[in-house]
């Protein structure tokens, strides 16, 4: 009996041991898994650190435009990737600037400096782009404006490489320079990005001294006999929508509304234009990247090379026609197409288990307010969703001209608007003995005043406040740079007169896809709480990178 009893409470121990560090374990893995991502060493023997990451930001691009019905490189990344089907934006402002900065900076906007597509400058007064330098050192080939990464306060994943292995090269290409700046970081090899005044593919002196020949080269001696603009067709052609017909009321006219949008007509400055607003734009960009990948002999040296390639068509046709039109189904429908043909280059070049794929959005867009009132999702209290852009800008300048600068004074020297936020020059305020805060609580009731407005916000009140909206709006907020109002519109309001935009806290404007591509990474869609300052510490996680401390961004979870 006694030994039975010995036997059992030491056969019971060993149990309840073996249990406990069973659960023990699992627990601790799953945390793990869940808040720390998965190190080297656990994603298992196959696992090889990638020596190619390639960031595909794809401008406008809303989350549900996104799925598997794609046949080329975007059904196959939402096929074989990790799916972030919650994901979004974490900050107010969801213009091009901030929502590209965030995402290899794993910093919101605010701390990143990034207050907006632009931003007053308090000095001198003036309106300041995000990726402008005084610095003419830092001049555009062939340009008389200067471009660099300076207004950018925090470094990149880009950067974060460079730092950790000399050998790692960092590059990035697109269809707008403030897109590629802002990915690339401050100590990027080389950024490209289409020049809409000049039909090129140019770069600023701040990265290099000369444009390397195969850019030259693929530029032509000129763009429109020698160059790559040389292979297009005389107009866009284009099947009509899935969604909706061709030509639909609140389209912007301004490149025509059906099939046949101009290409080749007009001067250069114009071809380049039409060339911008097309999805042509996309596919000289990626036939670049391309080129970058093999003249740059980028993931197959070794080390782990960055190429960050934003797509600019979906934006600048989207602006005008609206995301479910026939002309964004085509520019779509061709990023697939092409991605499709990149991602295939990447298979044979690099090998499919050394790279990985994030592709992402910088912001999403409202629907035609047109469109949506047919559908039934017009919330907007103006009967249309529309409110003009000259009569809003003429009563805001005529109500601050007759309350204070009248009769003399510009009233443009006393307020300016950049980016859905006001800032007050203070210097000339007093000059005209004004008191600041008085003209601010003025504008704030003219501004509400507006049907298409549901409310403006002041700093303190973005601080004070606890609710989602003051939260994202502190996201956005850059000491000395952003304004001293916010205005916040009312949900499906538009100030335009046609066409769409974006730059609002709501939902269509911040629901972005994300996907994770590549080894190591797991197929599958996952509902977790995602973000897109989220990318650049989980590949630094991935890619086994020290990134810096107090980050914005967490590590999402890819297995
Ligand atoms: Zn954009």
């Amino acid at each position: 009996m006694l030994v039975n009893l010995i036997v059992n409470v030491v056969l019971n121990f060993l149990c309840c041991t073996i249990a406990l560090v069973i659960v023990l374990v699992t627990s601790l893995s799953v945390f793990a898994e869940t808040y720390e991502g998965s190190d080297e060493t656990s994603l298992g023997e196959f696992y090889k650190k990638p020596t190619l990451v390639v960031m595909i930001a794809i401008d406008q691009l809303r989350r549900d435009r996104l799925n598997s019905s794609f046949k080329g490189g975007l059904g196959r990344l939402v096929k074989e990737g990790r799916v972030f089907s919650e994901a979004k934006l974490n900050h107010a402002i969801s213009t091009t600037c901030p929502g590209h900065a965030v995402m290899l900076t794993g910093t919101n906007p605010g701390k990143a400096g990034i207050a907006g597509n632009s931003y007053i400058d308090r000095q001198n007064w003036q309106s300041r782009y995000c990726v402008d330098d005084a610095d003419p050192s830092n001049q555009v080939f062939g340009r008389d404006i200067n471009r660099s990464p300076r207004n950018l306060l925090v470094t990149t994943l880009g950067d974060w490489l460079k730092n950790n292995d000399h050998q790692s090269r960092v590059y990035a290409v697109g269809g707008k320079d403030r897109a590629a700046i802002t990915l690339a970081g401050h100590s990027a090899d080389g950024v490209y990005w289409f020049d809409a005044t000049l039909g090129v593919f140019t770069t600023s002196h701040y990265y290099v001294d000369k444009l390397p020949d195969y850019i030259a080269d693929f530029n032509g001696s000129d763009p429109l006999v020698d160059g790559f603009l040389s292979r297009l067709p005389a107009s866009w052609t284009h099947r009509s929508g899935r969604n909706r017909v061709d030509d639909y009321q609140g389209e912007d006219e301004k490149l025509g509304n059906t099939s046949g949008h101009p290409l080749m007509a007009g001067n250069r400055e114009e071809v380049a234009s039409q060339v911008y607003q097309s999805p042509y734009v996309d596919s000289f960009t990626l036939e670049l990247a391309t080129s970058i990948v093999k003249r740059e002999k980028l993931g197959q040296r070794g080390s782990t090379d960055l190429l960050a390639i934003a797509l600019s068509a979906t934006d600048t046709v989207g602006h005008l026609y609206g995301p479910f039109s026939a002309e964004s189904e085509d520019t779509l429908r061709n990023v697939d197409e092409y991605l499709g043909k990149f991602l295939a280059f990447l298979d044979v070049t690099i090998g499919r288990a050394s790279y990985v794929v994030v592709l992402s959005a910088d912001h999403g867009v409202a629907e035609l307010p047109e469109w949506a009132k047919e559908n039934g999702r017009l919330s907007c209290p103006a009967e249309s969703g529309r409110e003009g852009v000259y009569g809003f800008m003429f009563r805001f300048y005529w109500y601050v001209y007759s309350r204070f600068t009248f009769p003399l004074d510009n009233p443009d020297n006393l307020v300016k608007l950049a980016d859905s936020q006001i800032t007050v020059n203070r210097l000339f305020a007093e000059e005209l003995g004004l008191d600041t805060g008085e003209i601010i609580t003025g504008l704030r009731a003219m501004l509400e005043a507006e049907d298409v407005i549901a409310r403006t916000w002041t700093p303190e009140e973005i601080e004070s406040d606890d609710g989602e909206i003051a939260r994202l709006y502190r996201n956005s907020f850059v000491d000395g740079r952003s304004g001293d109002l916010f205005i916040q519109p009312q949900a499906t309001c538009l100030v335009r007169d046609a066409g769409t935009s974006h730059g609002s806290p709501y939902s269509y404007d911040r629901n972005i896809p994300l996907v994770f591509f590549g080894n190591g990474i797991t197929p599958g869609k996952t509902d977790v709480e995602a973000y897109s300052v989220d990318i650049a510490t989980t590949l630094a996680r991935l890619l086994g990178l020290v990134s810096p401390e107090h980050l914005d961004g967490r590590q999402l979870p890819l297995r």
